[in-house]
């Protein structure tokens, strides 16, 4: 596995395994890999030919007193878990290649961006998409990879791609716990003991939630003040949203239908943790 660090190398690359006929899966990433960024990269390498691992720490995507400077990077440990779960290259450009100096064009999605983690992190979902269709012109994937853990920006990334016809085909995948329910996360690593003990209500709350929703409890305020109820009985947790929406166009939910999203995002000390859970309303 190589680790490439430009534009022109990679495109290179790319162009020459595209002449061979072979099919290119993308997983963009901001490093520090775990087992959920893994299983987006075997996913890729069970359904494509070649596998682009893209590992950036995005500074456009990260708001004021955001963690940019502090995000873990390890990029020796993050080429050993990408090579040992099938990627065939790891694209980790420099800030100044992706953004050099006299930058100036931004990618930005309305309305989907407006809500949840975009009306907590205004300009967030701008740097992302922004990134995201840096990397699909550079790559040029038949398919990209994206976690369910972050289920606003699948829906984002979704929407830009049908509003700017790009011929490209966006995989999500399911959300990876640990044991005890915490959703894998980069950010996990700021967490002491008993804020890593506290996470937890996030997980239980979530499904003691989906557990309602099966009994046949279709109010979605009921839903969403059990939750809040439940987070807030733990003293470390400090609330940022907590919303029952639809899990197309996030729209807020009454009464319970179709597929619902559960998305939370909370903190605990300083670190903000996201969990969410979607749900088949039958
Ligand atoms: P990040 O490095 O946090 O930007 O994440 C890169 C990709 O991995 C995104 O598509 C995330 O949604 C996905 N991802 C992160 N954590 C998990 C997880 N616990 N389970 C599944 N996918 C994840």
């Amino acid at each position: 596995m190589f680790i490439v660090e430009t534009v022109k190398e990679i495109r290179k690359i790319i162009k020459k395994e595209k002449r061979e006929g072979k099919k290119i899966g993308l997983v963009p990433t901001m490093g520090y890999l775990h087992e959920g960024h893994l299983s987006l990269i075997k996913k890729a390498k069970e359904e494509n030919d070649f596998v682009v691992v893209s590992v950036f720490v995005n500074p456009t995507q990260f708001g004021e007193g955001e963690d940019y400077e502090s995000y873990p990077r390890e990029l020796e440990r993050d080429s050993n878990l990408a090579k040992s779960a099938g990627a065939d290259i790891l694209f980790h450009p420099f800030v100044g290649e992706m953004y050099p100096n006299g930058y100036n064009t931004y990618v930005e999605t309305y309305k989907v961006t407006e809500k949840l983690c975009g009306a907590s992190r205004p300009g967030h979902f701008r740097g992302v998409t922004t990134v995201v269709c840096k990397l699909f012109n550079i790559v040029a994937p038949h398919r990209a990879y994206f976690g369910q853990k972050d289920a606003q920006q699948v829906v984002v990334i979704k929407q830009m791609v049908r509003d700017l016809n790009m011929d490209i085909e966006i995989i999500p995948c399911p959300i990876v716990r640990e044991k005890d329910g915490l959703a894998l996360s980069s950010r996990n690593t700021y967490l002491n003991e008993e804020e890593r003990r506290a996470g937890l209500i996030l997980s239980k709350s979530l499904f003691k939630a989906k557990e309602m929703i099966e009994n046949g409890e279709r109010d979605g305020l009921k839903i969403k003040d059990f939750i809040v109820k439940n987070i807030q009985g733990e003293p470390l947790a400090n609330i940022d949203y907590i919303e029952v929406v639809n899990s197309e166009n996030l729209e807020s939910m009454k009464k319970l239908e179709q597929e619902i999203l559960i998305a939370l995002a909370v903190k605990f000390g300083n670190t903000r943790l996201i969990d969410n859970m979607r749900i088949k309303i039958s």
